[in-house]
Order: structure tokens, then C-alpha cells, then sequence
């Protein structure tokens, strides 16, 4: 995507170190379809109270607010977003925001095939779709129980009706995917399709693990030395772009850990009780859902909260989030 200049410049959400904030992430659920195992336990899992969860329209009232403040990118996320009930009908209503430009989703694809077309029709542009690996017995294993052949419908599904360009985001982990890197990067040969590999991130199940099985994403460059660097037209995008030589599609690299894009970030989270995040990696988090319930000015509290989005995060120092990556949305 490329990123217009002159649109960022129109937002109002200016923090307090010169970024101007235009891109919102929306997690609509915390509930999944699959327990991937370094995201979500199998059981015990702490589900959201019914009546902490924004209903639909409260999230488009949020949503609303911000787009007038200057939003103009939002990614529809989760959890599972394809297991909440109306997603359709809030793609249908976010789209129709006069100044959004664009309405992405991320989904692990597993319920793609049956919504791709009428999520197209609702005003959906694109789709980043998870995928650990593209071996069926370990798809299971990493999900705990998960089917690749629904996954891989749903992504030719989403490109038969025009859900692109589309992107398989792709967590390294050692001993797991490090020898499936090659064929990952293979698909972009032939397919009008983006890999991203992302480095795996120390939140929830994943931070107890993640030491001894985290991959710095440059070892895809020392594996696949072919692949040419492409400078990237969007500053704000957290990964670096490669391809092969005269590839259909790109390969990408995002670094949380190993490079931080602190610098250009862009991005607010809405989560699906409420929260608004100014940085994945902060616990700080401002109850939007309560202001709404009393009826306060939204508007002014983001336009004065913005200003404290934190500089930077600080993985290094063992500083993580307490709440879990399945509902935040990545
Ligand atoms: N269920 C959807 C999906 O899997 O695409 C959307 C939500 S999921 C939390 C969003 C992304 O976060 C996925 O691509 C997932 O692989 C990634 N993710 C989850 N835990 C992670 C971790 N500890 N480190 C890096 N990425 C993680
Ligand atoms: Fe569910 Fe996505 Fe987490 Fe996997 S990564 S458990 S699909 S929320």
C-alpha cells in the first residue's frame, strides 16, 4: 500500500513526539477458532465478561470518532474476527466512513472461504492471512487441531474474489518452521502473494518459550541470499521488503524484537472490551468503553491522550505486556 503523505498530514493525532497517528487496529473478539500455541493456552483460557464486550455499534461509535480525528486506515482483527457474529455488517458500516481509505483484516483463514466473497461486497480490501507452516500435520499440531486444506481454500478464495494484494504472515519459530523457510519464500515466485516472517514476540504463551525458540528474521536473508532488498514506499510499515529476482510476490521482514519501528509508528489499537492502546508493548490503556457508557466528549480524551503515546518499547529489559496477544490482534 502506499502510503499518501499528504492524508497522514491531514490527522489530527499528533503525539507528543511528531507522529501522527492514521492507521487503527480493531480486535472485535477475543475468541478463536484455533489455540495456536504460542498465542492462546487450550484451556483455562480467562474469556471476556459478555458485558465488557462492546457490542457493534459501540465499536463503529469509537471507530467513527477517530476516523473524523484523522483515521484512515483500520485493520479489522481479533481473536478469530470471522468468528464474531455481524463482522460482515461492521465492515459494511466501518467502509462507508467518509476519509477511510482503507479496511484490511487479519484472520487465520480457517472460515475465509465462506466469507471472503461477501466481505468483498461489504467494502473489505485486503486480507493478511496466518500461516505458520504448509505442512497439514504440523498445521494441526501448532493450531492444536486446525485444517491447512480449509486455510489454503479459503486463501484462493480470497484471491478469486479479489481480496488483495494478500499477505501470509508467517511467526519464525526454532525447531518449528526454520526449514519450511525456503518454500514459504518460493510461493511469492509464482503467486501474487507477499510472505511476511515475524519474529516471534514475548506475550502470553509465547514468553515463556520464546528465548530458546526465537529466530531473528535477517537469518531469511542469510538462508535465501538471492533476495534483493526493495525500499519501501510506506516509512510507517513495520517490514522490510525483499523478492526474488522477477517474483510475482514480496518477501517481508518484521522485526519487533531485533529492530524496533518505534520511530514511524502510526498505529492505535481498540480492543474488543473497549481499551485503547497506544502501544502494543505498553500495559497502559485508556477505558474508552467506560467514557462512552457515561457519555463523555470521546473525542477530546483521545485528542489529549494521543499526546502520551509512549516513544518506544523496550523488549530488551524483559519488560512484557500483561494481556495476552489474543486480545490485543497482533
Ligand atoms: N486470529 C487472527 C490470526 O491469527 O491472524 C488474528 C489475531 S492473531 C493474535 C494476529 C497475529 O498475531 C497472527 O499473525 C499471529 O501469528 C500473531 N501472533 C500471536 N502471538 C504472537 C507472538 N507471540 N509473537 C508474534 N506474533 C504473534
Ligand atoms: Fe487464534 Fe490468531 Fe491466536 Fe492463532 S494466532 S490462537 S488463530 S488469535
Amino acid at each position: 500500500m502506499i502510503c499518501e503523505k499528504n492524508d497522514i498530514e491531514k490527522s489530527l493525532l499528533l503525539d507528543d513526539y511528531g507522529r501522527r497517528i492514521n492507521y487503527l487496529r480493531i480486535s472485535v473478539t477475543d475468541l478463536c477458532n484455533l489455540r495456536c500455541m504460542y498465542c492462546m493456552p487450550q484451556e483455562g483460557i480467562q474469556k471476556l465478561a459478555h458485558n465488557d464486550i462492546m457490542t457493534l455499534e459501540e465499536l463503529e461509535d469509537i471507530a467513527g470518532a477517530l476516523v473524523e480525528l484523522g483515521i484512515d486506515k483500520i485493520r479489522i482483527t481479533g481473536g478469530e474476527p470471522l468468528v464474531r457474529k455481524g463482522i460482515v455488517s461492521l465492515v459494511k458500516k466501518l467502509s462507508q466512513y467518509d476519509g477511510l481509505r482503507d479496511i484490511a483484516m487479519t484472520t487465520n483463514g480457517l472460515l475465509l472461504s465462506q466469507y471472503a466473497k461477501e466481505l468483498k461486497a461489504a467494502g473489505l480490501k485486503r486480507v493478511n492471512i496466518s500461516l505458520d507452516t504448509l505442512n497439514p500435520e504440523k498445521y494441526e499440531k501448532i493450531t492444536r487441531g486446525g485444517s491447512l486444506e480449509s486455510v489454503l481454500e479459503g486463501i484462493k478464495e480470497a484471491q478469486r474474489v479479489g481480496l488483495g494484494p494478500i499477505k501470509l504472515n508467517t511467526v519464525l519459530i526454532g525447531g518449528f518452521n526454520d526449514d519450511e523457510i525456503e518454500k514459504f519464500v518460493e510461493l511469492t515466485v509464482d503467486n501474487k502473494i507477499d510472505v511476511r516472517f515475524i519474529e516471534l514476540m514475548p506475550i502470553g504463551q509465547a514468553s515463556d518459550w520464546s528465548l530458546e525458540k526465537f529466530i531473528p528474521s535477517n537469518s531469511v536473508v542469510r538462508k535465501i541470499p538471492g533476495l534483493e532488498r526493495i525500499e519501501s514506499e510506506d516509512i510507517s510499515s513495520p517490514a522490510e521488503y525483499y523478492r526474488l529476482p522477477g517474483a510475482l510476490g514480496k518477501v517481508g521482514l518484521i522485526n519487533p524484537i531485533t529492530c524496533k519501528f518505534c520511530e514511524n509508528c502510526n498505529r492505535i489499537r481498540l480492543t474488543s472490551d473497549g481499551k485503547l492502546k497506544l502501544c502494543l508493548h505498553s500495559d497502559r490503556e485508556i477505558d474508552l468503553a467506560e467514557s462512552q457508557r457515561r457519555g463523555d466528549d470521546i473525542k477530546s480524551i483521545i485528542l489529549k491522550e494521543i499526546k502520551n503515546k509512549p516513544k518506544e518499547h523496550n523488549l530488551e529489559d524483559g519488560e512484557y505486556i500483561k494481556r495476552d496477544m489474543f486480545k490485543i490482534g497482533g
